[in-house]
């Protein structure tokens, strides 16, 4: 099967957009409501789709060891400080990662 190009759309990319956001909201309404193990079902539901159709979902939105969704700071994650880059730690399993592109340092 020939793989498809990235920057292609389709209708059925469209709909697994939508239901991609959808579980996301409903991961983080969930996590809200007390039902953690509910939440981090709906971000690997939501992963799950995101592999079949090859989607991006942003990683600000959970962790990718645990699926622990990033919908609280403070409790379900926090943004720490090293050495001047930006860290997001995981609020459950405690894996960190750098906040937005790591910067390129070009040597003259
Ligand atoms: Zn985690």
């Amino acid at each position: 099967m020939k793989r498809k190009a990235a920057s292609q759309s389709s209708f059925e990319d469209q709909a697994a957009r939508k239901r991609i956001d959808t579980l996301l909201s409903l991961s983080g309404a969930a996590y809200c409501a007390g039902e953690q193990k509910l939440s981090t079902r709906y971000v690997l539901l939501a992963r799950k789709i995101a592999m079949r159709h090859r989607l991006k979902i942003g990683v600000a939105a959970f962790c990718k060891h645990c699926n622990q969704v990033f919908c609280e700071q403070g409790k379900t994650h926090k943004v720490r400080v090293v050495a001047g880059k930006a860290y997001r730690v995981c609020g459950s399993c405690g894996k960190r990662r750098m906040v937005g592109k790591a910067k390129v340092v070009k040597k003259a």
